[in-house]
């Protein structure tokens, strides 16, 4: 296939995976680099639910003189290729297996061809097809640098060694360069060699270190231990075959949305505006985070002890799955949730407002009037709380969270974590309590001042000649010197 672009700029195909926490920075990434890098950018949407995808990536884009090409690939049927009660990583896996075909015919259709695909963690399967069409390949990692670090060091691991130390005895894993990770704050069924997710992890972690390169959703400023050790001359540069490159934060910012003319939804606007400054907790666990019932009754008494204000996501009732939501993200949901304990919403009316499924994140947090944000430490979350300015109340469900939890908590210091009691609940005097250190006590406000700073070093990061603006750049040059490079060696080859 000829990728050569007429007007010879690179042109970048960014696969995004189902899942909002998937699909947002990936149009980021595909804003930055036509906007700020002057590639040509399509970004192919694989989604279960494509007019809320569609709505999102408007959101992100409507600004732009000049928006990324979208092209919606067909959804798959994936039912027969799944058992009874899939996990979210079987569906999104096969979901993205199933669609490359469909990619793969429609960039070979294409005028001017794409150079380069871009991936997430879950589209690697994507990687010997970009190959087969001689595109160069890169992953896009949404997620810390020191989770980034793991995921590249873990196929160098001795399972036996992780087992009998970190498992059974539950000493720190090391990382080379970086902190090392402690028992409780381990993804332990990622680490298990005998757990369900190990083998396919380490899999996936192998074809991720057998790209082209790897870009991280994160800063220089904000993990200086863990980008190094993945930089250039870093302990972990010799585990990937590409370089590693810091470019974010890429986040929606309030400036934009402002500009795009949306508008913070009216009801919780109008309510957000009669507070004072950083007087208000947001409560929100990302886009799939779902909670027992248990749990979401503690969760509104906890929220009524406290007596502070408080906006909070709420999501029906799930007793045994974290992340429920994950496929029917977004989808509305007008009446009040009537699991919430009786009384609740008349008994706090004047302190807080309630918001059922969805919520406008990044004007919440950005809004003068609040203060705080429980979250569930998904990693768009995070750097979406140091834009907003907030501290936080750690409370980690599922995946990496936990590592982020610990690295916000115990590293940085912006954050409190909330514990939960032997029966995996909660509790509600624990969750008014951290609630209260974040936003009444001394600590809140040294940790939002913390947060500010934060913030000036991510604007620095990302603006020209900052750290991940250049490191942007870089990759930018490398893309278009391998593919000069491979465009002469198939041409000695005769191909
Ligand atoms: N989000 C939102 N409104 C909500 C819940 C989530 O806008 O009510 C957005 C949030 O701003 C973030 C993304 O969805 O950009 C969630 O990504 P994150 O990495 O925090 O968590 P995930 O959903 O992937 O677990």
């Amino acid at each position: 296939m000829d990728t050569t672009n007429n007007n010879k700029k690179p042109h970048a195909a960014i696969l995004t995976s189902p899942g909002m926490g998937h699909l947002i920075p990936a149009v980021e990434l595909g804003k930055t680099l036509l906007t700020k890098h002057a590639f040509d950018v399509t970004i192919f949407l694989i989604t279960t639910d494509p007019a809320i995808a569609r709505s999102q990536i408007n959101q992100q884009t409507s600004h732009l003189k000049t928006p990324p090409n979208v092209v919606e690939l067909p959804q798959p049927d994936v039912s027969s290729k799944l058992g009874p009660q899939p996990s979210i990583v079987d569906r999104i896996v096969v979901t993205m297996t199933e669609s490359i075909p469909s990619l793969r015919s429609f960039i070979l259709s294409m005028n001017h061809p794409p150079s380069l695909l871009i991936i997430d963690l879950f589209g690697t399967a994507a990687i010997p097809m970009a190959r087969d069409l001689g595109m160069q390949s890169y992953v896009f990692l949404t997620m810390s640098a020191w989770f980034s670090a793991l995921t590249i060091y873990l196929p160098a691991m001795d399972p036996i060694h992780v087992e009998n130390t970190h498992i059974k005895n539950r000493e720190p894993l090391p990382i080379p360069g970086c902190e090392p990770l402690l028992f409780d704050d381990t993804l332990e069924s990622l680490l298990d060699p005998h757990g369900p997710m190990y083998e396919g992890y380490t899999n996936v972690a192998k074809v991720i270190n057998g790209s082209d390169g790897i870009l991280m959703n994160t800063w220089q400023d904000l993990e200086p231990s863990a980008t190094k050790a993945l930089g250039e001359s870093g302990i972990l540069r010799r585990f990937t075959k590409g370089p590693v490159y810091p470019v974010g934060p890429l986040v929606r910012t309030l400036v934009e949305r402002d500009t795009a003319g949306l508008e913070l939804d009216n009801k919780v606007k109008q309510w957000l505006d009669r507070q004072p400054t950083e007087s208000v907790i947001y409560v929100s666990f990302g886009s799939g985070g779902t909670m027992s019932a248990a749990q979401i009754r503690e969760l509104a008494w906890g929220l009524e002890l406290s007596m502070l204000r408080f906006v909070w996501v709420v999501r029906p009732p799930l007793d045994d799955d974290v992340s429920g939501a994950f496929f029917d993200v977004g989808k509305g949901g007008d009446g009040l949730p009537e699991y919430l304990p009786e009384g609740f919403l008349e008994r706090t009316k004047e302190l807080g407002v309630v918001v059922p499924m969805w919520a406008p994140q990044v004007e919440i947090l950005g809004h003068p009037a609040t203060g705080g944000f429980v979250t569930h430490c998904g990693w768009n979350s995070v750097v979406e709380a140091i834009f907003g300015e907030v501290a936080m109340v750690a409370w980690p469900l599922y995946s990496e969270q936990t590592m982020n939890a610990a690295m916000l908590s115990e590293d940085i210091g912006v954050a409190v974590r909330a514990n939960k009691a032997e029966d995996g609940v909660v509790g509600r005097d624990e969750i008014a309590r951290v609630v209260r250190r974040v936003m009444v006590e001394e600590e809140g406000g040294e940790m939002r001042e913390k947060v500010k700073k934060l913030k000036a070093s991510a604007e620095k990061a990302v603006c020209e000649f900052g750290s991940s603006y250049e490191s942007l750049g870089q990759f930018r040059r490398n893309c278009c010197e391998l593919h000069l490079r491979r465009g002469e060696d198939a041409k000695a080859r005769g191909a």
